[in-house]
């Protein structure tokens, strides 16, 4: 199947017993057995729901894995993922990951003695000088955010085959429509699919997908003692979202691709970051890794005061965290997202006061053009 039938067709699809297309909400927490210990498969809802289960069949062949996962959050589903190690281990992660996930790692994890250390894993070399005894996985994202630094996967695979670590990818700027972890040699792929999986701004979840029976046994031992389980209404949602993933992961490409061209003509705009763009890092692996460049582009405007005018001015971005809806959003990292990061080490890592991010979404492109141009002249 190929990725856009696999949007549709993938996972289950319908409902067997009515014919139902879309797969019935299972508002339900238990289940009748027929004697005891004989049930149908489902017993109590937090160890599995139909409607979630159909959520995590589909998240599965989407990323090419053999079982899903569906959490009440991305933080949920990282942090259920961390549940894998134990008090002593170390983790080496991508040195800009999500705020969220650098803060769990930093002021929760490490109350446990599950040790982060952070590195650019952009540059091989220094992923293999940071592994220790105690290493057990690596923890890369790509695309990043706001710079959209892009880490070599296959890269990153050899590497944890060579010192036996597990690799986990947060795969949630590319999707799983433009780039498949797992075939790449991750382990572990996982989403916010708060973001473009979800993609309407309407729901909060967190999705993981793996290959291997072993890691599928100790996820869902996880998911089940922990509990941090996703409900069958957002599970529903986040089914109906993936049946457009790949229309509006198009159309969004494509708006984005216009408005980079725009922005880097302007001659108020000093810098675009875009893996997409010739001139970006990242380029020639995310050609080579991915199917797409996606929907996030950062730009320099000079100063805290240029990129104040532009969003006092700017009609239909909204200004708001989060991204990878179907309205454009737009934001000031430094002042928003990273705003707790220290003002050096955001100039250092290139997240200036000018630096404006946009999450762009599926308006008609001409209106997005005019509306940055007004707001840039
Ligand atoms: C938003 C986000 C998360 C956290 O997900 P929530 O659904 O907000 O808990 C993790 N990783 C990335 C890359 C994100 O953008």
């Amino acid at each position: 199947m190929r990725p856009k039938t696999k949007m549709i067709h993938g996972g289950i699809t319908g409902d067997e017993k009515t014919g139902a297309v879309s797969v019935p909400i299972y508002q339900v927490s238990t289940y009748k057995q027929e004697s005891a210990g004989n049930h149908s498969g489902f017993e109590y809802s937090r160890t599995g729901n139909p409607t979630r289960h159909a959520l995590e069949t589909v998240i599965a062949d989407l990323e090419n894995g053999t079982a899903g996962f569906a959490f009440g959050s991305g933080m949920a589903a990282i942090t259920s993922v961390m549940m894998l190690f134990d008090a002593g281990d170390h983790v080496l992660s991508t040195d800009d990951v999500y705020g969220g996930s650098y803060r769990l790692m930093t002021n929760v994890l490490n109350r446990y003695q599950l040790q982060h250390t952070f590195v650019d894993t952009s540059n091989a070399k220094a992923v293999e000088e940071a592994i220790t005894e105690k290493t057990k996985a690596l923890y890369v994202e790509t695309p990043t955010n706001p710079l959209l630094k892009i880490t070599d996967l296959k890269q990153m695979a050899a590497i944890a085959k060579k010192h036996n670590l597990l690799l986990i990818v947060d795969n949630t700027f590319a999707t799983p429509y433009w780039q498949q972890p797992l075939d790449l040699g991750a382990d572990i792929v996982l989403h916010s699919a708060t973001k473009y999986i979800g993609g309407h701004s309407d729901v909060v979840a967190g999705l993981v997908a793996v290959n291997s029976r072993e890691l599928a046994e100790k996820i869902h031992f996880i998911q089940n003692s922990v509990g941090a389980v996703l409900g069958p209404q957002d599970a529903w949602l986040l089914m109906r979202g993936i049946k457009t993933l790949a229309l509006r992961m198009e159309a969004i490409e494509a708006n984005t691709k216009k408005l980079v061209a725009f922005l880097e003509q302007h001659p108020k705009v000093e810098k675009v970051f875009y893996p997409g763009l010739e001139n970006h890092e990242g380029h020639n692996v995310a050609a080579d890794q991915s199917t797409g460049y996606g929907g996030m582009v950062s730009f320099d405007v000079g100063s805290e005061a240029a990129a104040d005018k532009l969003l006092s001015r700017v009609q239909y971005f909204t200004l708001a965290e989060s991204l990878g809806a179907v309205e454009s959003l737009i934001s000031i990292p430094a002042k928003m997202t990273h705003a707790s990061i220290p003002r050096d080490r955001r100039n250092e890592l290139g997240i200036t006061d000018g630096l404006i991010r946009l999450s762009v979404g599926i308006e008609d492109a001409e209106d997005l053009l005019e509306d940055l141009k007004q707001a840039l002249g």
